[in-house]
């Protein structure tokens, strides 16, 4: 069964083309600069079976429908087809960002499930091409099964205590404002291989997960089920985050827009994408920081203890929330690839029962691994993510009925 994983953003276009018998990636390719002068696609094939397996064009992209359009050309086409036809791909499902209340499942697409998906736009109406990348799909690939996974769908499960903000009560009831948390199907999908690691029923495993990439929340898991997580209404909230504030005293924004006569929407931005790593010492890519911090960069050290320094308040936290737990665990690029925050973030947590071994949390290996000491009572695991493989299991689950 091949399916085919579509991510829509708001000037790009993501997709993967996996072949479900051995979860391997036909072809991924992703899309930029959507309705600019000069768009850009990129297309990596299975290197196994295609010896160029990396393409790259750059021309002018109208819009989603023109990015679609373009997607199925070259998935099929002479040039970097890697099918012969569109029937080869036996289903599709479509990354959603927000689900609202009114999903906690992935839908088989219909009508209602549209309407449903449209209504809950306000709610984070920057992942509104999610719905365009859906409606110019089903026009494409009219006999094509297509499924909806959310990113919120795994919090669902988070109890009323935890998902209410402490503001007038109407606020929830008229606008819906709640936590409802992102990087679901990421959380999910490492839960399932940490609690196969641990030779544990995913129903019986307790975590606290760390998503570490250019946006990062955690979640504490029990019982294989969410039962908090970092991020909240919007992903703004929680940890510090490449260009994203994450928790700050909401009275800041008041106070900027007086002392600064700036508008709510500027301000919006700057906690969005002037913000984070990048608003402390200038880069958000962890390597960099690194690099500056080597070269004696104050501002990057700074950065680098924030934000360790987050994980481990929340790591903490989750600890308090759970009780016990089997693991925490590490994933996303900063999770997966980076030694100096995973130590950071653990020191001192040893009265806790989390132990790092300096020299596994240092080897550079591929895959699911422990680094933690054997004497922890806490394993440390690094898992890495995959979030399109995820989507496309829920996918054919779902089609097989
Ligand atoms: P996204 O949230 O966009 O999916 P990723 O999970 O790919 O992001 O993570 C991207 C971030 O991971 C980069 O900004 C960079 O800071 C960090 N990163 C990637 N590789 C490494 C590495 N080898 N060492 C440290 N950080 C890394």
């Amino acid at each position: 069964m091949n399916i085919l994983v579509i991510n829509c953003g708001s000037s790009s276009l993501k997709y993967q083309l996996l072949n479900m018998k051995d979860d391997t990636v036909i072809a991924s390719g992703v899309i930029e600069r959507i309705g600019e002068e000069l768009g850009i696609i990129t297309q990596r094939s299975n290197p196994a079976k295609w010896p160029d397996t990396k393409s790259t064009e750059k021309l002018f992209i109208r819009n989603h429908e023109a990015a679609m359009r373009l997607m199925v050309e070259k998935l099929v086409g002479e040039e970097w087809g890697v099918i012969e036809s569109l029937k080869d791909i036996d289903a599709i499902g479509h990354r959603v960002v927000q689900g609202g209340e009114t999903f906690s499942t992935p839908e088989l697409v219909d009508e209602n499930v549209i309407e449903e998906i449209r209504a809950n736009i306000p709610l984070a109406p920057l992942h509104a091409p999610n719905l365009t990348g859906i409606e110019i799909a089903m026009e494409l690939f009219p006999h094509t099964p297509q499924v909806t996974v959310f990113d919120t769908e795994f919090h669902q499960t988070i109890p009323k205590k935890a998902f209410m903000y402490p503001i007038p009560l109407n606020l929830y009831k008229e606008l819906k404002i709640r936590k409802y948390g992102f990087h679901g199907t990421s959380h999910k999908y490492v839960t399932k291989r940490a609690a196969t690691h641990l030779g544990k029923p995913m129903g019986k495993t307790n975590l606290i997960t760390i998503h570490l990439g250019n946006g990062c929340s955690m979640a504490a898991v029990k019982n294989g089920q969410c039962a908090d997580t970092t991020m909240g209404l919007t992903p703004l909230a929680g940890l510090m985050m490449g260009t994203r504030c994450g928790d700050v005293d909401p009275a800041i924004l008041a106070f900027i827009a007086k002392h600064k006569k700036m508008g709510i929407e500027d301000i919006d931005t700057m906690l969005n994408k002037k913000s984070g790593l990048y608003g402390i010492c200038g880069t958000n890519d962890m390597r960099d920081i690194h690099a500056a911090r080597e070269n004696g960069d104050a501002n990057a050290q700074l950065a680098f203890e924030m934000f360790a320094y987050r994980v481990k308040l929340f790591i903490g936290a989750y600890l308090a929330v759970l009780g016990t737990i089997d693991a925490v665990v590490f994933t996303a690029g900063i999770g997966e690839n980076d030694a100096h925050v995973r130590a950071l973030a653990c020191k001192g947590l040893e009265p806790l029962g989390i132990t790092i071994d300096q020299e596994k949390n240092t080897l550079r290996e591929p895959g699911t691994r422990t680094i933690s000491a054997d004497d922890s009572p806490i394993s440390i695991l690094i898992v890495p993510t995959n979030e399109e493989l995820e989507i496309a299991k829920e996918t054919m689950a779902l089609v097989n009925g």
